[in-house]
């Protein structure tokens, strides 16, 4: 089942090119919503699979803007170097066994119909295509082979980033800097978690080809990891870390992701309303070619 969130707080399952609406299902079953009703479904999920099925309205794909298909995790944990081609090209001597997960803020998530905003004129930005994972059931010290159960579906996810030495949480969580989409894929629908083909564009021009097999710590293996730092609760994103191919992007460029079994994520990027960097952050960092003003 393909979930999105579309036209505000609705949301529904794609079948062809139709959106089934299940708005009414969702909240029949779980009254008034204190979270987003994407993040209430998950965190109802076993009660409403099966209702879900027999909602019968269907609106054309083409009529509904899809937005994140989920915008209010508690958390987005992200992994820093996962895959050994991509530590390559930062040059840095590390990777996720040494340097566990950062957080990057929720309030920096958009999807399909959002547009990344850069924030300054003098700095570099590039875009990081991911795996990402949604978390359905809570998960607390958990073992790798239970991973599994305590996952509500598979998204692709563009881990927007400023280049320089400031700390992670601030050069990746900027309005905008989370692209999510352009759905959530459930289990069933993806035959292996760790062998999905990855490939993201910028303006057409293919940067970044991959599969999940190549990464340092899989699926499994990270989401458990974090189990054992914070509590994952319903709705939260783990996403899984970018390949080589990392580039600028500037202002009138188009990022495409596309995961296979998922689907494709296309936004823009502007720099509307960008100033001069607030932080000096620009002459630090790993890899001197990242540094670039
Ligand atoms: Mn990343």
């Amino acid at each position: 089942m393909k979930l999105v969130t579309f036209n505000g707080d609705r949301v529904g399952f794609v079948v062809d090119d139709d959106v089934v609406d299940i708005t009414d299902a969702v909240l029949g079953r779980c009254g008034p919503a204190r979270h987003s009703l994407m993040r209430t479904l998950i965190a109802h999920w076993d009660e409403l699979r099966d209702d879900v099925r027999g909602c019968q309205v269907r609106l054309p794909l083409s009529s509904v803007r899809l937005d994140p298909p989920i915008g209010d995790p508690t958390k987005i944990v992200a992994a820093p170097i996962n895959y050994f081609d991509h530590q390559a090209e930062m040059n840095v001597n590390a990777t996720v066994d040494a340097l566990g997960f950062f957080l990057k803020a929720p309030s920096s998530i958009i999807g399909l119909s959002g547009t990344v905003q850069l924030p300054y004129l003098d700095r570099r930005f590039d875009q990081e295509g991911e795996l990402a994972v949604v978390i359905g059931r809570r998960a607390r010290c958990i073992a790798e082979e239970d991973v599994p159960d305590h996952l509500f579906g598979f998204t692709g996810l563009l881990d927007m980033t400023m280049r320089g030495g400031e700390d992670r949480s601030t050069r990746k969580s900027f309005e905008t800097f989370t692209p999510i989409g352009p759905w959530i894929v459930t289990p069933d629908e993806i035959d292996d978690p760790d062998a999905i083909d990855l490939r993201c564009w910028v303006n057409g021009e293919l940067r970044q080809e991959a599969n999940t097999r190549d990464l340092v710590w899989g699926v499994r293996r990270f989401v458990a990891y974090a189990s054992w730092v914070t509590t994952l609760e319903p709705g939260d994103v783990v996403t899984t870390g970018t390949p080589a191919g990392v580039g600028p992007v500037n202002a009138g460029d188009t990022i495409e992701l596309e995961l296979s079994g998922i689907g494709r994520l296309e936004v823009g990027v502007d720099d509307k309303n960008a100033v001069a960097s607030l932080t000096q952050g620009h002459g630090r960092g790993p890899g001197s070619e990242f540094n670039v003003r």
